[in-house]
């Protein structure tokens, strides 16, 4: 079947979606989002969102740069929501592409309902979130059945730019066996010294994508002791994702993109006796 005869929707002119980009290879975008991409009349995208997916929009389509200044997010986050309202306003088809997933860390929700709050029909498109799909292109799944069966996903960054004070860190170290953190770099210090505070052991797996899914892609792989200074030493910049618990060391039978390079994959990277199948 061809991807024209899914009769995917119209794009109605004075409406918005909202859509997630994935993390940055186009390949992640979902077809609803290229399908979006192909008829909107103006494009309002993020600072994570990348040139060949912007490029999928139509030549003729107006693109707005609404990218974040670090640590003031409030009034420029409200100017973002207006531009939203008065484009549709306007009859325009109006596209908000975001990285990842645009109601993770990503204030989708907040510009969806400044849309309700001002009556403007809207449609949500999910995307792959960095904290799920860039780590599976490092080859570390988000849960096992062999290591956890929860997972956290948390920010590391505050309204204020500061680590949120909201986060009890305690009650994380205790009873998160996989802490999924983004944007964690600034405070990675602060966060592992908490974590290792209430009880987490120094040499505890901790895994850094950095630019997931894009070949400019890096991984560090550390512990909870050394992490800040490994990322340091490395020189691993922005936008990362960090992972904290024993899925990191699935990666040592996973790294599919180390396989293609040659690298040889171990079928029992836990190194657990044969599980006998129950069913
Ligand atoms: N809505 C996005 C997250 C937005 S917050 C999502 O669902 O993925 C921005 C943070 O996302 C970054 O600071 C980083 O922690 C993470 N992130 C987004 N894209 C990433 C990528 N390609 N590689 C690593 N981390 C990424």
């Amino acid at each position: 079947m061809d991807t024209d005869d899914l009769s995917l929707p119209v794009f109605q002119s004075g409406s918005v979606w909202l859509v997630g980009a994935g993390p940055g290879d186009p390949g992640l975008l979902t077809l609803h989002a290229v399908n979006g991409l192909k008829q909107a009349d103006v494009v309002v995208y993020d600072a994570l969102v990348g040139g060949a997916i912007l490029d999928l929009a139509r030549p003729d389509c107006e693109r707005i740069y609404a990218g974040k200044r670090g640590g003031k997010p409030s009034p420029v986050q409200a100017d973002i929501s207006k531009r939203l309202v008065r484009l549709a306003q306007a009859g325009k088809r109006v596209l908000r592409l975001k990285g990842g997933d645009p109601f993770v860390f990503g204030r989708g929700g907040e510009e969806a309902l400044a849309l309700v709050a001002a009556g403007v029909p809207f449609r949500i498109i999910p995307g792959i979130s960095a904290g799920i799909g860039g780590l599976a292109y490092a080859g570390i799944p988000v849960t096992h059945r062999d290591t956890n069966s929860t997972v956290t996903f948390v920010t590391g960054h505050g309204v204020g730019g500061s680590v949120p004070d909201g986060i009890d860190w305690a009650a994380l170290a205790k009873g998160a066996p996989v802490i999924v953190l983004y944007m964690a770099l600034k405070h990675i210090a602060a966060i592992a010294g908490a974590l290792m505070q209430h009880g987490r052991a120094a040499g505890e797996a901790v895994a850094v994508v950095s630019q997931a899914t894009l070949p400019e892609q890096v991984i560090l792989e550390t512990t909870l002791g050394r992490c800040a200074q490994d990322i340091a030493a490395a020189g691993i910049e922005p936008p990362c994702i960090v992972v904290v618990g024993e899925v990191v060391r699935l990666r040592a039978g996973l790294d599919w993109q180390g396989l293609a390079e040659g690298r040889i994959l171990d079928p029992n990277p836990l190194g657990l006796p044969r599980r006998q199948e129950t069913g």
